[in-house]
C-alpha cells in the first residue's frame, strides 16, 4: 500500500530543508513529519488592534519598537545597551515603548536586560500579555514576545503567528520550532486524501475523530479542545495498532500445543496440603485455582505470578509442579543466581520431606525427587542429575537459567516455572519447546516487582496475571529510616550500635554495599544496578564519588563490629564458598553479613532482624524494597537502615523517603516507574530514535489501552491477518520494524 504518507518530504519542502530534516529529525516522508507533534503549545491571546485594547485582557499585539531603557533597579541608573550584559545577574527593569504607528504601549520586563539588545528601535514584533494600566500608561503584563522579519510582515503570516495556539516543536539551532511549523503547513496544505488506521466504524462508535482533522488540529489548533481531541485520537491509534501485534502473538501462543496436565486426586499435592504446617491465605488457594486450570488446557499456560516480598510465591509454585509431577510431566524452577538455585532447592526439598525421598529409605509410598542442576556441580553430581532429569525420576529439577542453554533432556516436561524475573524471553520458550518434544511446557513466571495493570497489558500483553495481596499471617513490620551520613554522621554510628544490639538480642544482620571492592579501577560490580554515582553528586561535584564496596565495609566495620562474627558474600566468591557462608549465616553461626545485591532474592533467614543498605542512593527503589523483603522475615519485627551520602533535599534523598515511608510495593513500583521515562518503562533504550509510541503512557492512559485491546481482540479474532484492515496492517508493519517495538520482542 502506498499513499501520500509515504511521499518523500522533498517533494514538498524543497531539497535543502528536506535534508536538514533527515540530518537532525531523521525524517524521510510526509507521514513521519505529520507525526512530529507539537511538545507544548504557547498560549497567546487574541491579536488586537492597540486601540481596542481594554484592562485585564489576554491579548497580543503587533507593532514596532519606539525606544528601550533598561534602569538598574538597586541604583536607579539608567544602563546603557553595550553594557546590559555586565548586569545579567542584577535586578533590572527594562521598559519598551511599541507603536502601531498612532498609539503606544508600554512593556515592562523584570531581569532581562539582554533584551534591549534584541528589542532595539525600529524591530517588528509580537507582543502577548494581559492588558494593565500603570499610572495612566496602558501596559502588557508579563509579555511574551516573537520577534518578526521583515518578510513576515504580511497580514496573513500576523494573522497565523498570532494564533492563540502556536505549536512549539521538539527543535534544535539547526532545525528551529519555525521552520518545523512552516514545513508541517506546507504539507498539510498540499495532501490528499489520507488513509486512517483507525476503522471508520471505531472512530464513530470511539467518538474519535479522523486522521486528517486530527493532523489540522494537532499541528494548527484554534483551540484549546482541538489539540486534546487530536491528541486523543493519535494516542488511540498507537494504543491500537500496539495492542493489535499483542493479539496477533496471542493468537499464535494459542495455537500452540501443550499436553494438559490436569489435576489428579490422592496423589502428591494432597499429601502436601495434608503436610503443610500452615494454611494457605486465600490468595494463595485462588491462585493455585487459576493454575490448575490453565495446567488442564490443551495449550500452554503463559502466567505471571506477582507478589510482595514474602506473600509466599514459593509454596503456589511448588504446588503447581506437584499436580503436574501427579499427572505424569515433569517441572524444572529456575532461579537467577546459583545461591538462590542452591536455597530453593534446601527449601522445596525440606518442605517436601518425605515426599521428596523417592527410592529412598524412610521415603513416603508416593514420592518424587528433586534434582539440582548448577554449574558448579562437580562431574559425578551432574551426572547423576542429569540422569534423573532424563529418566524422569526427578519429578522437579532446580537449576540457573544455564539449565536452558545446556544439554539437559527431560523425560517429559510439563512446567517450568522462572522464579524473580518477569522477562521470559520468546527465545527462552523457544527453547524449552525444544526440551519437551512438539508441545510446549506450561510456563508460570514469578516476580516481587510489582507491575501495575498497563504496563503488563503492554509489556506482556499474552500474558495471564495472577497477584498475592496480602502477606501470611504473622509477618512482623518493617520499619525503615533514612540515615544521612555526611550530614549526620552520629546517625551512621548510631546505626552500627543498633546492628550491635540486635545481635546482642541474638538476632542477625545484612550490611548491603553497591559494589565488591576487588577490581582494579572502576570495574562495576556486575551485581550492583546502580554503581555509577547517583545524579545528585554527579551535579554537585561533576565526579561522582565510587560507590562504597563490600571489602571497604567489612574493612570499616572490623573497627566497631570486631567483637562480632562478620562475614562477607558476593558473587565473585569460590561457589562452595558462598555455599558454606550462606550455610552458616542461615545456621546463626554468623552476627553479621557484608554483601552485593547476591542476597536481592530468595534468601530466607527468619532471625535475621536488620539490615544496613550502604549508599541507599546507588539502587533503585524496586530493588531496595525487594532487599529490605530479607529482614522481618520472622517473627523478629525488622528494621531497615538507608545510608546516604546525598543531602536532605536532593531527589535521590526523596527517592529512599519515599522507600522508607511506605512497605507497600505497588505504590513504590508506581513511584519507581513514574520518575523513569516512558521508554525506560517499557524497557527500551530510547536514544532519540524513532517509536511508535510518541503521545500514549503506559502508566496514565490506562482506559484507552483498555479499549484499544478490546478493539484489537474483536478485529484479530475474525481477521488475524487483517485483510480488511490494510491501513492497519501497513502501520502495524512499519511499528514492527521500528526500534521502539522491541520490548515486545523480549516478552
Ligand atoms: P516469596 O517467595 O513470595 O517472597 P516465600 O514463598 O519465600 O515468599 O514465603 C515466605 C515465607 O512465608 C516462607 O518461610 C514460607 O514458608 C512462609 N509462608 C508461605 N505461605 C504461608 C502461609 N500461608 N502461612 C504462613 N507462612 C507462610
Ligand atoms: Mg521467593
Amino acid at each position: 500500500m502506498k499513499t501520500d504518507i509515504d511521499r518523500k518530504l522533498r517533494d514538498f519542502v524543497g531539497a535543502k530543508t528536506a535534508k536538514t530534516f533527515s540530518d537532525v529529525l531523521g525524517i524521510e516522508t510526509v507521514g513521519e513529519l505529520l507525526r512530529h507533534y507539537p511538545r507544548r503549545y504557547l498560549k497567546k491571546g487574541e491579536l488586537t488592534p492597540f486601540d481596542e485594547l481594554e484592562v485585564g485582557d489576554q491579548a497580543t499585539v503587533s507593532g514596532r519598537v519606539k525606544k528601550v531603557t533598561v534602569r538598574s533597579l538597586d541604583s536607579k541608573q539608567e544602563i546603557r545597551p553595550d553594557e546590559v550584559n555586565k548586569y545579567r545577574r542584577h535586578k533590572t527593569i527594562t521598559k519598551v515603548v511599541v507603536t502601531d504607528g498612532r498609539n503606544d504601549l508600554e512593556l515592562a520586563f523584570f531581569n532581562q536586560p539582554w533584551l534591549a539588545n534584541k528589542l532595539t528601535a525600529g524591530t517588528a514584533a509580537l507582543f502577548w500579555g494581559e492588558v494593565t494600566m500603570f499610572r495612566d500608561i496602558m501596559q502588557l503584563k508579563g509579555p511574551g514576545t516573537e520577534i518578526l522579519d521583515e518578510e513576515d510582515l504580511s497580514e496573513e503570516e500576523i494573522e497565523r503567528r498570532a494564533k492563540p495556539f502556536r505549536p512549539l516543536y521538539p527543535a534544535s539551532a539547526k532545525l528551529p520550532t519555525a521552520t518545523i511549523e512552516r514545513s508541517i503547513k506546507i504539507v498539510l496544505d498540499n495532501l490528499g486524501e489520507l488513509d486512517d488506521p483507525i476503522p471508520e466504524l471505531i472512530l464513530r462508535r470511539e467518538k474519535l475523530i479522523g486522521l486528517r482533522e486530527a493532523l489540522q488540529k494537532v499541528h494548527l489548533p484554534e483551540t484549546e479542545k482541538d489539540w486534546e481531541v487530536a491528541q486523543k485520537r493519535f494516542r488511540f491509534e498507537e494504543a491500537l495498532v500496539m495492542q493489535t501485534i499483542l493479539a496477533q502473538r496471542r493468537a499464535v501462543t494459542d495455537a500452540l500445543k501443550a499436553v494438559p496436565r490436569v489435576r489428579s486426586e490422592g496423589g502428591l499435592l494432597d499429601d502436601f496440603d495434608a503436610r503443610l504446617p500452615f494454611k494457605l491465605t486465600e490468595g494463595q488457594a485462588e491462585v493455585g485455582e487459576e493454575i490448575f486450570a490453565d495446567l488442564a488446557r490443551p495449550h500452554p499456560m503463559h502466567r505471571l505470578l506477582q507478589g510482595e516480598v514474602g506473600s509466599g510465591k514459593t509454596v503456589v509454585a511448588l504446588r503447581a509442579m506437584l499436580s503436574v509431577v501427579d499427572a505424569g510431566g515433569q517441572a524444572v524452577l529456575l532461579a537467577p543466581t546459583e545461591v538462590l538455585a542452591t536455597q530453593h532447592h534446601k527449601t522445596l526439598t525440606k518442605m517436601l520431606g518425605e515426599l521428596a525421598e523417592q527410592g529412598m529409605l524412610g521415603g513416603a509410598e508416593r514420592a518424587t525427587r528433586v534434582g539440582l542442576l548448577t554449574g558448579s556441580l562437580n562431574a559425578a553430581s551432574r551426572r547423576t542429575a542429569m540422569l534423573d532429569a532424563a529418566s524422569g525420576s526427578a519429578g522437579i529439577v532446580v537449576g540457573t537459567h544455564a539449565l536452558l542453554e545446556d544439554k539437559v533432556q527431560f523425560a517429559d516436561l510439563g512446567l517450568v516455572v522462572v522464579d524473580e524475573q518477569h522477562r521470559f524471553g520468546v527465545e527462552q520458550r523457544a527453547a524449552l519447546s525444544q526440551k519437551s518434544g512438539d508441545a510446549t511446557p506450561h510456563v508460570l513466571v514469578m516476580t516481587a516487582t510489582p507491575i501495575p495493570r498497563t504496563v503488563a497489558m503492554t509489556v506482556f500483553g499474552d500474558l495471564a496475571v495472577s497477584t498475592l495481596t496480602e502477606l501470611p499471617a504473622g509477618r512482623s513490620p518493617i520499619k525503615s529510616s533514612v540515615v544521612p551520613a555526611k550530614e549526620k554522621p552520629a546517625w551512621l554510628a548510631r546505626a552500627w550500635e543498633r546492628v550491635h544490639e540486635e545481635v546482642e538480642k541474638g538476632h542477625q544482620a545484612y550490611v548491603v554495599c553497591p559494589r565488591i571492592g576487588d577490581d582494579v579501577k572502576n570495574a562495576a560490580d556486575e551485581e550492583g544496578e546502580f554503581a555509577a554515582g547517583s545524579e545528585d553528586e554527579a551535579e554537585s561535584k561533576g565526579k561522582p564519588r565510587p560507590a562504597i564496596s563490600v571489602l571497604q565495609v567489612a574493612e570499616i566495620l572490623d573497627g566497631i563490629l570486631g567483637d562480632l562474627r562478620v562475614e562477607i558474600l558476593h558473587g565473585r566468591l569460590p561457589a562452595d564458598e558462598k555455599d558454606s557462608v550462606m550455610t552458616r549465616f542461615a545456621a546463626g553461626e554468623i552476627d553479621v553479613l557484608i554483601a552485593t545485591t547476591v542476597i536481592e532474592v530468595g534468601v530466607d533467614v527468619p532471625n535475621a532482624s536488620t539490615m544496613v543498605v550502604m549508599d541507599a542512593d546507588r539502587f533503585g527503589i524496586s530493588q531496595l524494597h525487594q532487599l529490605r523483603g530479607r529482614v522481618g522475615r520472622g517473627k523478629v519485627p525488622g528494621l531497615c537502615l538507608l545510608v546516604t551520602h546525598g543531602w536532605a533535599g536532593s531527589k535521590s534523598y526523596a527517592r529512599l523517603e519515599a522507600v522508607a515511608a511506605t512497605t507497600d510495593g505497588f505504590e513504590l513500583s508506581r513511584i519507581d516507574l513514574e520518575t523513569r521515562r516512558e521508554g525506560d518503562v517499557l524497557g527500551v533504550a530510547q536514544s532519540g530514535r524513532r517509536t511508535s509510541l510518541k503521545l500514549l503512557s503506559v502508566l496514565r492512559d490506562e482506559e484507552i489501552i483498555l479499549t484499544a485491546r478490546h478493539v484489537a481482540n474483536s478485529i484479530i479474532s475474525v481477521d488475524a491477518e487483517l485483510a480488511e484492515y490494510p491501513v492497519l496492517r501497513s502501520f502495524v508493519r512499519s511499528a514492527l520494524e521500528s526500534e521502539a517495538t522491541d520490548y515486545l520482542e523480549k516478552t
